[in-house]
């Protein structure tokens, strides 16, 4: 960390600072410019955390620079700058595949999940995925089955193998998730529930953390060190689109996380193109691009009648555009030194 102390500032506060600094049980290396000075902090990352936003409401500091990250366990310098592969059930997400996890938006009826379960196992889903918990904008929208949606959703693992992933909003529905399902997601509107990313971190089961519409990138990271930080380092991040001026588009699908995220980061990365596009025309061309851009994994919706859907039908593919998708997705893969 350094203190940026600007122009005109006095000697006295120059040694306030330095004072508060040593005070502290941190060292200081001072480094004296025409204009400026600039105290650099060595020591204790902890400390010198808990010191920052004291110095920069001192007299004289301009600003104080992190030179670490303020995240620790999930950055890839931590874990030796290799890629983490977190298992969900029998599947590896990170492991050098594309994995694609596909399913309705919400479980709505035992048909609809076992018709949409098949079609996209047959075509090269490795993960199910659907709503029992929904956080509608409205509490007059569809609100989900629960419990009953959790028994389809295991059924349907039962059926084609594939393990399951769904959302929880709170412990209650967190504790629930985990006894039937393989993956817990943990959706963009909670993100920053910090009390739910540490019971999900507690939960020990792997977690699909998906990246608040406002949230930065530091937040998300730091979200997912929420959840590492209880022992769980099982966490898999999920682009879905931020909020921005454009209303075309239901959010703003940013895949220039996905490069970033790579550089920061050893999890592995998912990229949601329904959620970030809100249209279903806009899923399977940004699903390209999310594998070209090195996404390890895509987070798909498939309806056997989106229009029919109790929730986000204009998003979802329908089992026989999900079947286009994947095959052009092979190509991209292919080049990107990947398989689906
Ligand atoms: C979902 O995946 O069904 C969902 C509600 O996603 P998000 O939290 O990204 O809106
Ligand atoms: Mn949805």
């Amino acid at each position: 960390m350094i203190v940026v102390m600007g122009p005109g500032t006095t000697r006295a506060q120059r040694e306030a600072v330095i004072r508060k600094i040593e005070a502290a049980g941190l060292q200081v290396h001072v480094s004296e410019g025409v204009e400026r000075t600039v105290v650099g902090v060595v020591g204790d990352s902890h400390t010198k955390e808990l010191l920052r936003e004291g110095l920069e409401a001192m007299p004289g500091v301009e600003t104080v620079v992190r030179i670490l990250q303020p995240y620790k366990l999930v950055s890839r310098e931590f874990h030796g700058g290799r890629d983490t592969t977190v298992w969900v059930g029998d599947v590896a997400i990170g492991g050098g595949r594309v994995v694609v996890i596909a399913g309705p938006c919400s479980v709505e009826s035992r048909d609809q999940v076992m018709d949409t379960a098949r079609a996209v196992k047959s075509a090269g889903a490795q993960l199910l995925r659907g709503g029992a918990f929904k956080p509608r904008t409205s509490p007059y929208s569809f609100q989900g089955l629960e419990e009953e949606a959790l028994r389809i959703l295991a059924e349907a693992r039962e059926a084609t193998g594939m393990p399951i992933v769904t959302e929880a909003m709170d412990n209650r529905q967190l504790e629930m998730v985990v006894k039937y399902a393989d993956m817990v997601q943990i959706g963009a509107r909670n993100m920053q529930n910090y009390t739910l990313l540490r019971d999900a971190g507690r939960a020990k089961h792997p977690v699909l953390l998906k990246r608040g519409p406002s949230a930065t990138i530091e937040e998300l990271l730091l979200a997912a060190e929420y959840v590492m930080a209880e022992g769980n380092p099982h966490v898999v991040l999920c682009e879905r689109g931020i909020r921005t001026f454009e209303s075309y588009t239901r959010f703003t699908l940013d895949l220039t996380v996905v490069p970033v995220l790579k550089r920061l980061t050893h999890l592995p990365v998912i990229v949601d193109p329904c959620h970030g596009t809100g249209k279903w025309e806009l899923v399977t061309p940004m699903a390209r691009a999310a594998v070209a851009a090195g996404a390890d994994g895509l987070l798909v919706e498939v309806h056997p009648e989106p229009s029919r859907a109790l929730s986000d039908g204009p998003q979802q593919l329908t089992p026989e555009n999900f079947a286009v998708m994947m095959q052009e997705l092979d190509a991209i893969a292919l080049a990107v030194g990947r398989r689906v």
